[in-house]
């Protein structure tokens, strides 16, 4: 592109293009800083999306290697597959589809740092400290390609979400990778043996296979958000490779956030990373499984009808929304329900549990989308104190996040993680359409709670037969 410019602009590009990259790089930062709080989310993503189209213009500008024809073909292509797949994926879903780019993310990061090193003719030009770069680009990139598939794969069931494992495999994959980083070093003094390469390839390739395999199906969601960490890590050495610094930084943008992310939901499920990594935990994740031991107890069932007068004539009604209102799509119906609700007088909130759903932040999305006002929604810790004066609380396709288990059974696999502590108000209510367990996979005894009622049925469909019964009372 450059061969279009004046001789008197092409003396100033370089550090135009740096400049640009700066700019670029300050629009991420405050893109980040604006997805803090739902209100002001939309337009940090718009940001950030400027940002990118920023470095994208000015990488056709700074290209050196490949033709600027070539670079927007890829744009158009990469960006209409992306286009497409964010439109049709349901929100259940975000985590194949995170996944997958990050798979895509980081395979690219592998090729751009060993497409770097194949067409230079001499490799002996390359110092140490690039050949390290080029070794972990290619060694990150590569498992974090595989085992983000891996991940995809036990996500969409086409791989069993238990655990595959055998003795000593942890042990395997450790000595793998520290085997690997011996390998670079041998590589940044020896470039010119092709077996070493193809080794380190080969080995970070199965790396990312052998460590997500032993990882229960449950726990995949906090795999994806470690994956998505090194993609950015990936991306970052290749920045380094390729001495581009919009590259570096971005990446280490995602490299940062990917490890925050995965610090908040192991310490919202109370369980350390090491835990989350080797402990085999969860099988399939998801519901659909059965009843964990509740098979001789009893729960009271509710009808449209009757739950309609409780909530009509209570003052306060707390909804608590889970994975199962996600599935169901339920977001639209349970604002309905709230605004009749409201209309009557009654005080309505909504408790969020930090990791309700499969991912961070899943309930908030889906209400906004909705256009639930953000003041009804609470967090755990605002909202806990509130359930002993609340008359009716329902809990809507959720399970794990209000099991009581987790503060008084020390066997349980979610003991000490904390709840929301629905069991403290007066009237509870679980819309489910079982009872079945949750994500991970044990009993909950609130169902069988003298002061619990089970509304069974899709949580859409109960809602909107709530909404319906409603107007009758
Ligand atoms: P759970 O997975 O515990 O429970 C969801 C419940 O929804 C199921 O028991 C299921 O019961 C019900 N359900 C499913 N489909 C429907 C439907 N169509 N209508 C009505 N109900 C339905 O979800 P929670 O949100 O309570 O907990 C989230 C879990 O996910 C936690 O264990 C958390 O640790 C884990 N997790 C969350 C992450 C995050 O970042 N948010 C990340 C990783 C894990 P039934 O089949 O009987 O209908």
């Amino acid at each position: 592109m450059t061969q279009f410019l004046p001789e008197s602009v092409l003396v100033w590009l370089p550090d135009t293009i740096q400049l640009m990259y700066l700019v670029a790089t300050a629009f991420f930062i405050r893109g980040l800083k604006l997805l803090n709080s739902p209100q002001t989310a939309r337009r940090g993503n718009q940001l950030a999306a400027t940002g990118m189209l920023i470095g994208i213009v000015v990488t056709l500008f700074d290209q050196q290697i490949v033709s600027f024809e070539l670079i927007i073909i890829g744009v158009l292509i990469g960006g209409a597959i992306g286009a497409i797949l964010a439109r049709r994926v349901a929100m259940t879903s975000m985590p194949e589809l995170v996944a997958v780019f990050n798979g895509f993310g980081g395979g690219a990061s592998a090729l751009v740092a060993w497409g770097e090193f194949a067409r230079t003719t001499d490799v002996t030009t390359f110092d140490n400290t690039g050949l390290v770069t080029i070794g972990l680009s290619i060694f990150i990139g590569a498992l974090t390609f595989t085992g983000s598939f891996i991940a995809f794969g036990k996500l969409q069931g086409f791989i069993s979400g238990n655990s595959i494992t055998f003795p000593g495999l942890n042990i395997i994959n450790i000595g793998s990778m520290v085997a690997v980083l011996i390998l670079i070093g041998f590589f940044s003094f020896d470039p010119t043996n092709p077996t070493i390469f193809w080794v380190i390839l080969g080995v970070s390739l199965l790396i990312g296979i052998t460590s997500v395999i032993p990882i229960g199906g449950a726990d995949m969601p906090v795999v994806i958000s470690l994956l998505n960490s090194y993609s950015g890590i990936a991306a970052s050495m290749a920045g380094f490779v390729l001495g581009n610094n919009l590259l570096i930084v971005s990446g280490a943008l995602v490299g940062a956030a990917g490890l925050i992310l995965t610090n908040i939901m192991c310490v919202a499920m109370n369980r350390s990373l090491a835990n989350v990594i080797f402990g085999s935990f969860g099988g399939d994740g998801g519901s659909g499984g059965s009843s964990a031991d509740g098979g001789d107890k009893t729960v009271r069932e509710t009808s449209a009808e009757d739950l309609a007068i409780q909530v009509a004539y209570a003052s306060k009604v707390i909804f608590v929304p889970g994975y199962g209102l996600a599935v169901a799509q339920a977001q639209h119906i349970i604002k309905e329900v709230a605004t009749k609700l409201e209309a009557r007088g009654v005080q309505v909130k909504y408790g969020i549990h930090p990791v309700a759903g499969r991912m961070p932040g899943h309930m908030n999305v889906l209400l906004a989308e909705a256009d639930v006002p953000y003041d009804l929604l609470y967090d755990m810790d605002q909202i806990n104190p509130e359930f002993a004066s609340t008359d009716v609380v329902l809990i809507i396709g959720a399970n794990d996040v209000v099991n009581p288990l987790s503060k008084t059974d020390p066997g349980s696999p979610i003991y000490g993680m904390p709840i929301l502590d629905v069991d403290e108000a007066k009237r509870t209510v679980v819309f489910k359409r079982s009872l079945s367990v949750g994500y991970a996979g044990i009993d909950n005894p609130l169902f069988y709670a003298e002061k619990n009622q089970m509304f069974f049925g899709d949580a859409k469909k109960s809602l909107q037969a709530l909404n319906e019964a409603l107007n009758e009372v």
